[in-house]
C-alpha cells in the first residue's frame, strides 16, 4: 500500500489508516480478523480512543494485535482536558492496548477555544502530553476536532502539536470551509502531519464512497482513516485505496455540480448571489451549514434519506453557536422580502430565495416552519 510522510515527525503512514470506532459494536473476534487483515494487506496504521466505548475499543484492539506491536503505528485518544484526567486516561489506554507506548497521543474531539485554553493551561491535558513524551509512554503530541476548523487552528497557533486529524469531505467543504482553507495550509506550513478522517461525511456519502475516498486522499494529507465493521467493507476500501487516482481540478469542479448529495440545495459559496456591498446570501448558507449542515432542504423525498439527514444534521451539536452568530449578521434577511431575482445567478441551480428563507427561520426560531 502507498505510504505518505506524516509532516515531520518521519513516521510514514499508509494511504489507509484503520478506525477504531466501530470496534465498539463490532464482535472481538472479528475486530481480530479484521485488524490483521488489514495489517497483512499492507496497512500500518491503527487508531482508536479511550472514550470509544469507554475503553471497550481499545481492549479489542489490544486482544487482537499486541503480539505484533512492531507492525504498526499506534494511535489512542484522551477527552480529558485536566492534566490528572489525562494522565490516568493515558495510562488506562496503554494498559487496555497491552503496549508500552503510542506513537500518537490525541486531544480529542476539541471543539472550542474554550476548550483549548483549559488544555493548554498549567495544570492541562497539555502537559500530561509533554510529561508523557518524556517518559517514552508516547512520541508525538496531535490534536483531532471536527466541525470546528477555527478552534484547532487556534490551538496549533498556541501549542507545538506534531499532528493534526479532522473531517475532510467534498460534502462538508462547504459548511466548514476553512477546514480545507487556512486550517491545512497553517499545518502544511508548520509541516505537521495531517490525517483525514470523515471521507463519506459520517455516512452521508456512502453512495458515492469510492469518489468521496478519491476525493479526501486527493488532499495534501498524509493519511485518511477510515472504520470499516465487516471484511467486505474492509476489502471494498483496500481496493479504492490501492486503485487510487488523485482527482483534478476539473473532476472535482465537476463533481461540485453534479455530486446527488449537494444537488440544487447545498451551496457550492461561488458568491455569485451576493451583493457588492449589501446582503451576502453566502454568508447566511455559511451559517445555515454551521446549524445542520444544510441537510434540511424543505423538500419531500425517499424515508430513507429522510432519516439518514435527521440523524446527521446535527452531528456536531452547533445550533447554539449558529444562533448566536445569525444575531451578529448584518444586514440580516428580511423574510418579507422576495428574493428570487438572485436565483438566476446560481450556477448550481439554487432556488436562493426559498433557501434564504429556510435559514432564515432555522436561524431565527431554531426550526424550519415554511
Ligand atoms: S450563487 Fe448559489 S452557490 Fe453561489 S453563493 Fe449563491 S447560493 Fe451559493
Amino acid at each position: 500500500m502507498e505510504k505518505r510522510n506524516l509532516g515531520k515527525t518521519g513516521l510514514e503512514l499508509t494511504l489507509m489508516g484503520m478506525g477504531g470506532f466501530h470496534f465498539i459494536e463490532t464482535p472481538k473476534k472479528e475486530v481480530e480478523l479484521l485488524l490483521n487483515t488489514y495489517l497483512d494487506k499492507g496497512g500500518n496504521y491503527i487508531e482508536t480512543a479511550a472514550d470509544y466505548g469507554d475503553g471497550l475499543s481499545e481492549q479489542k484492539v489490544g486482544l487482537s494485535v499486541a503480539h505484533r506491536r512492531k507492525d504498526f503505528i499506534l494511535t489512542s485518544k484522551c477527552m480529558q482536558r485536566t492534566e490528572e484526567g489525562a494522565t490516568e486516561s493515558l495510562n488506562r489506554s496503554l494498559k487496555y492496548l497491552k503496549t508500552d507506548y503510542l506513537d500518537l497521543f490525541f486531544m480529542h474531539a476539541v471543539q472550542s477555544k474554550a476548550e483549548v485554553d483549559q488544555i493548554h493551561s498549567a495544570d492541562g491535558a497539555f502537559q500530561a502530553a509533554l510529561a508523557a513524551q518524556k517518559e517514552g509512554k508516547i512520541r508525538f503530541i496531535a490534536i483531532s476536532g471536527h466541525g470546528q476548523p477555527d478552534a484547532l487552528e487556534y490551538a496549533i497557533n498556541q501549542a507545538d502539536y506534531d499532528v493534526l486529524m479532522t473531517g475532510f469531505n467534498y460534502y462538508d467543504r462547504f459548511n466548514f470551509p476553512t477546514a480545507e482553507g487556512s486550517l491545512l495550509q497553517t499545518c502544511l506550513k508548520k509541516n505537521m502531519g495531517v490525517l483525514g478522517m470523515k471521507a463519506l461525511a459520517d455516512g452521508y456519502l456512502f453512495k458515492s464512497f469510492e469518489t468521496a475516498i478519491r476525493y479526501t486522499l486527493s488532499l495534501p494529507i498524509a493519511s485518511l482513516v477510515l472504520g470499516a465493521n465487516t471484511l467486505e467493507y474492509l476489502e471494498q476500501d483496500l481496493k479504492v485505496i490501492n486503485d487510487f487516482k488523485p482527482l483534478s481540478e476539473t473532476e472535482k469542479e465537476a463533481l461540485y455540480f453534479k455530486a446527488p448529495e449537494l444537488g440544487d440545495y447545498v451551496c457550492r459559496q461561488c458568491g455569485k448571489c451576493d451583493e457588492e456591498n449589501g446582503f451576502k446570501p453566502s454568508e447566511l448558507f455559511l451559517l445555515e451549514g454551521i446549524f445542520d449542515r444544510q441537510m434540511d432542504n424543505g423538500k419531500v423525498e425517499n424515508p430513507e434519506s429522510f432519516a439518514l439527514r435527521e440523524r446527521l444534521k446535527h452531528w456536531f451539536f452547533q445550533e447554539e453557536i449558529a444562533l448566536q452568530k445569525y444575531q451578529k449578521l448584518s444586514p440580516k434577511v428580511n423574510p418579507d422580502k422576495d428574493y428570487s431575482a438572485l436565483n438566476s445567478t446560481c450556477p448550481y441551480g439554487i432556488d436562493v430565495n426559498k433557501k434564504i428563507k429556510l435559514a432564515h427561520s432555522k436561524l431565527s426560531q431554531k426550526r424550519f416552519i415554511f
